[in-house]
């Protein structure tokens, strides 16, 4: 039967069997062994429950604020700590602000330190590919919560170095008891607070512990899907993190997405004074107390290097949507003569050595009929730029809309005339005299 074993290494099973069950296409039969049932436990079965008992469970004020206040603390872990500090070594903290980061990131309900950076880190390495774990392109809900909800081929996940993470005391102490420190700091901790405090055990188990949690998870989650969905990308656009101040609100400032993909070391997601990033406020205080230091930040001049090259490919792809007239090297080549002869038919000018058809303009010129005409079969490079009238930006433009052709060596050479001359037989009498070419013996 397909899909009865779930086990690659289990022996004696049949081909089919021993596949990894995300090799399996999802069946009627089989869909239940895709499901993460513990995953979907913590992160949708629980949370309902909560929300349900809820319906019964007064909202106390001091729950409330105890709720947010723990809320903001246990994001702070997260941004601050398991992402910027742990994932991308933005910064290096002291001990207490090391353990106090490991803490409150537990109580957000969403792994242990060393398994969230080493799935963090792939992400940034291998970004919307088939090895990306939370790659955008399978999907806003697959990179938001499908891959943790639908069991995943661990082979397939890119690979990424924690090995700096293994020599930490802190995360290995946290990894290794995560179950125990997570149950104690998502639930244990806040209706102990809430009961010991104000006797209000059942409203802290509720609302400082499930629905917090759900909601910190649902805000993260922002930051693999909404992240990469909605907003603007100013420094690269070859993949898909977006800026969007929304993501940011949500997240304590991680909607800087683009920037902070491009940039990943420095300690900031928004660089700007106005933009709300206040994880990157929370670590500068820190640096202040004496807590964290060496934040790492790229110079201005880098970023400046990406925002301009990103802003030219905008222009580039704006400006080939534009009929900027024939190419130069695409016109023909013509001899001066040939220009005068067939001037003679239509309205042609050499401007700039460039031949133009300006015969279904002449009528609508803004300068009047005489002047445009009185540059027929003539080069009027002088008279264009400023002879008579300096023509304009949007002039030069409509101009080059009219090319038809190039004169050979730009003007009205005599000495190209001249050697044309020698190559049809009629002898040197005819160079120019004193022309920039001389003839010896
Ligand atoms: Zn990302
Ligand atoms: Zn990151």
């Amino acid at each position: 039967m397909r899909g009865k074993d779930n086990n690659p290494q289990k022996k004696g099973s049949s081909t089919a069997s021993s596949t990894h069950i995300t090799e399996q296409p999802m069946t009627w039969s089989n869909w239940y062994k895709h499901i993460n049932w513990l995953n979907c436990t913590f992160i949708l079965f629980v949370p309902l429950v909560g929300c349900i008992c809820a319906y019964w469970t007064p909202l106390r004020l001091n729950t409330a604020i105890f709720a947010i206040v723990y809320y903001f603390n246990a994001g702070l872990g997260i941004t601050a700590g398991y992402h910027r500090y742990w994932a991308h070594r933005c910064y290096k903290a002291t001990l207490p602000l090391s353990i106090y980061l490991a803490a409150v990131g537990v109580s957000a309900g969403q792994g242990s330190i060393r398994w969230w950076s080493k799935g963090h880190r792939s992400h940034h390495r291998y970004t919307d590919t088939d090895k990306d774990p939370y790659s955008v392109k399978k999907g806003f809900w697959y990179s938001h919560i499908g891959w943790m909800v639908i069991h995943q081929n661990h082979k397939r996940i890119g690979r990424a170095d924690v090995s700096d993470l293994d020599e930490d005391p802190v995360v290995i102490w946290q990894h290794k008891h995560y179950i125990k420190a997570a149950i104690f700091m998502t639930l244990v901790f806040p209706t102990l607070f809430c009961g010991l405090a104000w006797g209000d055990w059942r409203g802290g188990f509720v609302y400082g512990g499930i629905l917090r949690v759900f909601f910190i998870q649902q805000a993260t989650f922002c930051v693999n899907s909404l992240a990469h969905f909605i907003g603007e990308q100013p420094f690269d656009d070859r993949n898909s993190p977006r800026d969007h101040v929304l993501t940011a609100l949500v997240t304590l400032g991680e909607g800087y997405h683009n920037f902070h993909h491009e940039f990943p070391s420095d300690y900031r997601n928004a660089i700007e004074w106005w933009q709300y990033d206040p994880t990157k406020w929370m670590i500068w205080i820190w640096k202040q107390l004496g807590l964290a230091y060496d934040l790492k930040q790229f110079r201005a001049n880098e970023i400046e290097k990406g925002r301009v090259q990103q802003m030219q490919k905008k222009v580039d792809k704006m400006r080939s949507k534009i009929d900027w007239g024939i190419p130069l090297d695409q016109l023909p080549v013509m001899e001066w003569d040939e220009f005068i002869e067939a001037s003679k038919k239509r309205a042609l000018i050499t401007i700039g050595g460039v031949v133009h058809d300006v015969t279904g303009f002449i009528k609508d010129h803004p300068g009047g009929k005489a002047f445009i005409t009185s540059g027929v079969g003539k080069d009027a490079t002088a008279i264009f730029n400023g002879g008579i009238y300096r023509h304009s930006n949007a002039a030069h433009n409509l101009l080059a809309s009219m090319r038809v052709g190039i004169i050979r060596g730009g003007c009205e050479v005599e000495i190209w005339k001249g050697i044309n001359a020698m190559a049809e037989g009629k002898g040197v009498e005819s160079l120019a005299v004193g022309g920039p070419i001389r003839r010896s013996g």
